[in-house]
């Protein structure tokens, strides 16, 4: 984990509309190793989603750039059809499945649009589901599994495409609490076995304590870099869950919270 996979230099973003200019991104640098899970926390409105677009390559930044350094690449990467942009997953609030496809269709959607649509990659769908307790369920139409499955069955979509970086925007907070912890394990600890490198926006510090290697904290509109802070927990065991008692929790939260605090006038946190 010693490459930069990804490298923003100085970024800036404004929206323009006819009621005037929004400045949402301002000379943002940093850089993301390969096999890194990356957390991203602001105020609601400060420019995450947007700093996410720019990295997907959605939007294009005013001013800066965007750069993968190759050598951070597979080899396989030579052959990509797009020269020097690896394969990027995007995976948003809301699962978007097909209602009228059934959950192995809507699994497969992104192979079918790639024209990828092989045994090996259909035999590898089936894994998945089975490994992420979706097998039974293949037959089924969205419409009939639970929040949590919905956003597993989103997951697998996005993974059966392989992509070497992960961008993830608030992917768990449509679903209750119960099965966000449940499934914002589940999914860490599908993306640390697959060692893909991610990119989370979340506004629940203790996710971004427990998920991430390292929380980026932007600042309120338009986003600066405020803090870039390593997580370093002493845990048994690797579950994000067990990670919440970890010694050096806490002390984390805390810190996050006064940074955020100060960005959108929070009140101080509750006593422990
Ligand atoms: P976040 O994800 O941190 O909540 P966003 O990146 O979605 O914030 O938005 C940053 C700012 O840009 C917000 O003030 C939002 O209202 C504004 N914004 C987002 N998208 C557009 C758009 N398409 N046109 C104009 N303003 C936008
Ligand atoms: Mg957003």
């Amino acid at each position: 984990m010693t490459q930069p996979i990804l490298e923003l230099n100085d970024i800036c973003y404004s929206y323009h509309s006819l009621k005037g200019e929004t400045d949402a991104l301002s000379h943002i640098s940093f850089q993301v190793k390969k096999g890194e899970f990356l957390a991203i926390v602001g105020p609601s409105g400060c420019g995450k989603s947007t700093l996410l677009s720019i990295i997907f390559g959605l939007i294009a930044p005013e001013s800066g750039e965007v750069h993968f350094p190759r050598d951070a690449r597979n080899e396989e990467d030579e052959h990509s059809q797009l020269k020097n942009c690896p394969r990027i997953g995007y995976m948003l609030q809301h699962d978007h499945l097909l209602e009228w496809r059934t959950i192995y269709k809507n699994v497969i959607l992104g192979l079918e649009i790639n024209h990828q649509v092989t045994p090996e990659k259909t035999a590898r769908a089936m894994e998945l589901l089975k490994d992420y307790g979706l097998y039974k369920f293949k037959d089924k139409k969205p419409g009939e599994l639970s929040g949590g499955m919905k956003q597993r069955a989103a997951l697998i979509r996005t993974l059966i495409l392989d992509p070497e970086i992960l961008l993830l925007d608030e992917p768990f907070s449509a679903l209750d609490y119960q099965t966000r912890l449940s499934v914002s394990s589940d999914i860490c600890s599908i993306i640390r076995s697959a060692k893909k490198t991610a990119i989370l926006v979340t506004h629940d510090l203790s996710e971004a304590i427990s998920l991430a290697d390292r929380i980026l904290v932007l600042s309120k509109r338009p986003a600066t870099i405020k803090c870039d802070i390593p997580i370093h927990l002493t845990v048994t065991g690797t579950s994000p869950l067990a990670s919440r008692n970890a010694p050096e929790y806490q002390g984390y939260f805390n810190q996050l919270w006064k940074e955020i605090s100060d960005e959108s006038h929070m009140p101080t946190p509750p006593d422990d």
